[in-house]
C-alpha cells in the first residue's frame, strides 16, 4: 500500500454525528460516487479525490449498484482503488451500496423483489470485493412488491452478515413510516434514510423528517447543492465540462436555467458570510437538526476542498434565515 492517511484526520475539524438511535456515528460530510467515479473517468482523479476525502476525516463513502457509467463500473472502480491503497483501513470506513434501479435486463434486475434485491448485493459485493457492505439500501419504493418482501430481504442481508445496518432510500414520509415499522418487527432496525434535500429542494420538511424523528432513524441528504447549481459553477454560463453541460440527461440546462434567478440571490447571501455559495449550502443542510451526514459529490480535489471548509461556519442567524427563506 502506497497510502498512508493523514496522521490529523481525527483532530476535531470532522465533527461525527450520531445516526438517529443508533449506535454509529457519521461524518457531517460523507462522499458519493454517483458521478466521477465510472468510464471514461480517470482513476488518478478518484483516487485523489478518496484519500482527500478520508484525510479530512470523510470515513463514509457511499455507492449504487448501478453507478457508472456504465452501470457497475463505480464499484468496481472503487474496488480497485480500496484494495490498492485502503485496504488497511477496512475498519475505519463506512461504505454502502444500493439496490432499486435497473441493473439487468429481465424480470428480476430492478425494483423490489427479493430475488433482485438479494442477487443485487452479491453482484456488488463481488464488483467491490468486499465482503460486506456497512450500509445496505432499498434505492426507491416499489409499490408493486409488498413492502415485507423488500424489507425482508434487507433484514436477510444483515442477518447473513453481507450487510451491517439496512437503509432506505427516496421513500416518502408514509412509506418510510411502514417500512421503518416493519424492518423493527424483523429485529434489523432501519439505520438510515437517504433523501434529496438542498436549499432548492426541501420537500424532506413536509413529513419525513417528523417521521425519522419520531422513530430515531439517521437522515443522510444527497445532492446538497442541486448536482453543482448552487456552486459558482453555472454563475457565468454552462461551462462544457460541468454536469448540465454534459450529455448524461440527470442535470438539464432547461434546470440550471430555472434556478439561476435565485441561485445568484444566494450567492449574494453567501457572499455577506463570508463563504462561498457551495459552503453556505453545505451548511444549511447540515445545521438541520436531523440530518446526520450530507452527502456530496466532487469533480475534483479542487471542489471537495472547497466544500469542506464549509466546516467552518454552519451557523445562521435569524435574519440569514429569513432572507433564505424569502428566496427559497
Ligand atoms: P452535489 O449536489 O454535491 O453535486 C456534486 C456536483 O456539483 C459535483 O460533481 C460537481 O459537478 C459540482 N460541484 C461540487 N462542488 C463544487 C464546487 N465547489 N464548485 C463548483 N461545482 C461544484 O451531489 P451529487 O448530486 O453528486 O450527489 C452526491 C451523492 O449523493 C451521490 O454521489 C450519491 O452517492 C448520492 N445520491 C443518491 C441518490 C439516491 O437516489 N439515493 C441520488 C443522487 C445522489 P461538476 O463539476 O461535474 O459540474
Amino acid at each position: 500500500l502506497d497510502y498512508t492517511s493523514h496522521p490529523d484526520k481525527y483532530d476535531g475539524r470532522m465533527p461525527y454525528n450520531r445516526c438517529g438511535k443508533s449506535g454509529l456515528k457519521l461524518p457531517a460530510i460523507s462522499l458519493g460516487l454517483w458521478h466521477n467515479f465510472g468510464k471514461p473517468n480517470s482513476l488518478d482523479m478518484a483516487q485523489a479525490i478518496l484519500k482527500n476525502s478520508f484525510d479530512a476525516g470523510i470515513t463514509h463513502f457511499d455507492l449504487a449498484n448501478n453507478y457508472g457509467p456504465p452501470p457497475g463500473r463505480a464499484e468496481i472502480n472503487f474496488g480497485k482503488i480500496f484494495h490498492t491503497h485502503f485496504s488497511n483501513h477496512r475498519h475505519e470506513l463506512i461504505i454502502s451500496t444500493k439496490a432499486g434501479y435497473l441493473m439487468w435486463d429481465g424480470p428480476y434486475g430492478e425494483w423490489g423483489s427479493r430475488k433482485y434485491i438479494l442477487n443485487s448485493l452479491d453482484q456488488s459485493l463481488q464488483r467491490m470485493q468486499l465482503d460486506y457492505v456497512d450500509i445496505f439500501y432499498h434505492h426507491r419504493p416499489d409499490l408493486d412488491t409488498p413492502l415485507e418482501e423488500s424489507m425482508g430481504a434487507l433484514a436477510t442481508a444483515v442477518q447473513q452478515g453481507k450487510a451491517l445496518y439496512a437503509g432506505i432510500s427516496n421513500y416518502p414520509a408514509d412509506k418510510a413510516a411502514e417500512a421503518i415499522k416493519i424492518l423493527k418487527e424483523m429485529n434489523t432496525p432501519c439505520l438510515i434514510h437517504q433523501p434529496r434535500y438542498s436549499l432548492l429542494d426541501r420537500g424532506i420538511e413536509d413529513g419525513l423528517t417528523d417521521v425519522l424523528d419520531e422513530h430515531g432513524v439517521g437522515c443522510i441528504t444527497f445532492s446538497p447543492l442541486a448536482q453543482g447549481q448552487l456552486t459558482n459553477r453555472y454563475l457565468e454560463g454552462i461551462p462544457a465540462n460541468s454536469r448540465a453541460g454534459k450529455k448524461n440527461g440527470f442535470l438539464t440546462v432547461n434546470q440550471v436555467n430555472e434556478n439561476i434567478g435565485k441561485v445568484r440571490q444566494l450567492a449574494n447571501i453567501a457572499d455577506a458570510r463570508g463563504q462561498s455559495l457551495a459552503q453556505m449550502a453545505l451548511a444549511w443542510t447540515i445545521s438541520n437538526p436531523t440530518v446526520t451526514s450530507t452527502l456530496i459529490g466532487a469533480s475534483s480535489v479542487k471542489q471537495l476542498q472547497e466544500n469542506l471548509k464549509c466546516l467552518n461556519n454552519c451557523e445562521f442567524s435569524h435574519e440569514e434565515l429569513a432572507l433564505i427563506n424569502g428566496i427559497v
